[in-house]
């Protein structure tokens, strides 16, 4: 069994019933869901006039590969309705992205997979959801803590806690 940190986002829909759709998905297909952050409403990161986004964090343990773990995701997310446009390489609005932030402590680096996930240490809409849960997880990478990351981010966009996730 590994311990995996993903980062759910999404700004089309009832965003926090596509969340709650997702971890129903993820406990049914990934494996045990152990802890889901705040909902956390974050202002979109290299877009202009679009709905603010919904995020939370959350902590699961699976039996599944990382290529297997991205491969299940990606089809959760078409699942529940994402459309990839592969001529848009840009960030684009979305009813839900899944992000893999950490597998263990393992660190990958292939065509399909980077793991740590490589921007979170300069987004507060990771750091901040993450840093509920795992504040004293240390990133295999840096070999600092999040919380330690979250002090020293620079990142001017806020994301602000609006209701607990409750299972
Ligand atoms: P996007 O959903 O647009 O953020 O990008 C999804 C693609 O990013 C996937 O098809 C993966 O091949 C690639 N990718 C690379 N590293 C990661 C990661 N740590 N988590 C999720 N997707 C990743």
């Amino acid at each position: 069994m590994e311990t995996v940190y993903l980062l759910l986002g999404g700004n089309i829909g009832d965003r926090e019933a596509v969340m709650v759709k997702t971890i129903a998905l993820l406990n049914q297909k990934v494996g045990i869901v152990l802890q889901v952050s705040s909902f956390y409403e974050t202002e979109p990161w290299g877009m202009c006039n679009v709905q603010n986004f919904l995020n939370i964090a959350l902590k699961l343990s699976t039996r599944l590969t990382a290529l297997a773990l991205l491969n299940v995701l990606l089809e959760i997310e078409e699942q529940l309705g994402r459309k990839r446009n592969p001529l848009i390489t840009d960030y684009e609005s979305r009813p839900i992205d899944i992000d893999i932030l950490f597998y263990g402590t393992a660190i990958i680096q292939s065509c399909r997979l980077t793991i740590p996930h490589p921007c979170l240490q300069a987004r507060k809409f990771v750091l901040v959801p993450l840093c509920e849960i795992a504040p004293e997880f240390i990133h295999p990478v840096f070999q600092q803590s999040i919380i330690t990351l979250l002090n020293e981010c620079q990142d001017n966009l806020e994301a602000v806690a609006i209701k607990p996730y409750i299972s």
